[in-house]
């Protein structure tokens, strides 16, 4: 898919690959995304670093840890409170309730 990006004055074009998004004003590359009938989560995995903050204080018990990188695994449980982004030291979540 091809895209227009708008920097500085200027427009930029760039093929995008799977996965690739512009997440907080920034382009990423990999970002995981998650979806349940109310919600959407993305993990941007070039910023998890795996410590897990978010894994430990989700109320609903949303998150767990694969291969070093959080997964919303149980995204039917979330209660839409906005903890893990706010606990993220990383800022790699996005979650489509707390904007
Ligand atoms: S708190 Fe952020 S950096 Fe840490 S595991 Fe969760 S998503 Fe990754
Ligand atoms: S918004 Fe709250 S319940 Fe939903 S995944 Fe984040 S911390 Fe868990």
């Amino acid at each position: 898919m091809l895209w227009k990006i708008r920097s500085g004055g200027d427009n930029i074009d760039a093929g995008f690959a799977a996965g690739t998004r512009i997440m907080k004003g920034r382009l990423t590359m990999n970002v995981k995304t998650w979806k349940s009938d109310a919600v959407t989560i993305e993990v941007d995995y070039d910023k998890c670093t795996g410590h897990a903050m978010c894994v430990d204080q989700c109320p609903g018990e949303v998150y767990e840890l694969t291969g070093g990188k959080a997964v919303a695994a149980y995204i039917d449980q979330c209660i839409e409170c906005c903890t893990c982004v706010a606990v993220c030291p990383e800022e790699a979540i996005v979650h489509s309730s707390c904007e």
